[in-house]
């Protein structure tokens, strides 16, 4: 296929490299030219401009920062949908809110293109091993064809559904996530203060009912678990201000829909305050900081 990858940041890079790897032809795009060069020695070819990128292509990929980068790549007189072939299959991987999600959607299908949002999960480390998990909102035949090459790219991919939807599982899963942190960051944080061994204390809520993905595979106390951020200084792993950031964005979709998200709240501040103490690049599990002295 020849595909156009416009946003080769952390993620993108990666998994441009993988599409390469699978095959595909790729002419690829950033704001920034060093990080187009950076994908040309793979193989990708470079391009000087969203429009000159989207030009000639069968399928658009996009991972860019947030929503009003993907409004203005899509919707701006030289962007995607001003310029894309006809008939092109347009692919949003990058996290944004679900209402511009399909908002941009909207305005594509106006102009007789298909598209879906297929944000992931998985991290760098998932893009770099083509293992990402993607969630994708959007019609079944879209999502059939998006499904070969979005398999270059990742291990699962799952439709969520109609337009926007593959947002509305991402975000609301981060939530999840986010909450389960800062409940197993607590626990954590008051058994070792009330005297007991962390690692043991830990033992016990894995196989009780205080379980769940971040007591068992990624506990923030430092020590319990080898091979986690909490064990290298909360380095590498998923940054506390892109926690923050989808925290931000189902707050935000929770207001609009008048939904309430209370813990979800409580979380999103809680990272806010963690991120104005200068944290905001460590790992998201280092939310532990609120509640022990190092
Ligand atoms: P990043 O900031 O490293 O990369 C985004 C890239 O988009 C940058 O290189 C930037 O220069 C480029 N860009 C910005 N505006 C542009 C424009 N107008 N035209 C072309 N390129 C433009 O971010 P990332 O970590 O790669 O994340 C990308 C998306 O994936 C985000 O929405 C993020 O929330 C999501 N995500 C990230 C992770 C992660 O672990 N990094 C995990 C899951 C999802």
């Amino acid at each position: 296929m020849k595909i156009a990858f416009i946003g080769l940041g952390n993620m993108g890079n990666p998994m441009c490299r993988n599409l390469l790897k699978a095959g595909h032809q790729i002419k690829a795009f950033d704001v920034v030219p060093a990080l187009i060069e950076k994908i040309v020695p793979f193989g990708a070819t470079h391009s000087g401009s969203v429009a000159d990128c989207v030009k000639g292509v069968d399928i658009v990929v996009t991972m860019l920062p947030s929503s009003p980068h993907v409004r203005n790549v899509y919707g701006f007189p030289q962007g995607i949908i001003a310029s894309a072939d006809p008939g092109a299959l347009l692919i949003d991987s990058s996290t944004i809110d679900p209402q511009t999600s399909r908002e941009v959607a909207f305005d594509a299908k106006a102009k007789g293109f298909a598209m879906i949002d297929a944000p992931v999960s998985g991290g760098t480390g998932g893009a770099e091993a083509g293992t990402l998990t993607f969630m994708v909102g959007g019609e079944t035949a879209d999502f059939d064809r998006a499904k070969p090459i979005l398999q270059g790219m990742g291990k699962n991919i799952v439709h969520c559904g109609g337009t926007g939807n593959g947002q509305v599982a991402k975000i609301c899963n981060n939530m999840m996530l986010a909450i389960e942190m800062i409940a197993t960051s607590e626990g954590m944080a008051l058994a070792a203060k009330l005297g007991m061994d962390p690692k043991v204390f830990a033992g016990i809520a894995n196989t009780s009912s205080g379980r769940c993905w971040s007591s068992d595979t990624y506990n923030p106390y430092p020590g319990v678990l080898e091979n986690v951020p909490a064990s290298r200084g909360y380095s590498g792993g998923f940054g506390a201000d892109l926690m923050l950031k989808d925290l931000t964005l189902v707050t935000e979709a929770a207001k609009a829909a008048k939904q309430p998200v209370v813990l979800g709240a409580a979380a999103q501040q809680l990272y806010q305050m963690h991120s104005a103490n200068g944290n905001g690049g460590l790992d998201f599990s280092s939310i532990i900081k609120l509640y022990k002295k190092d």
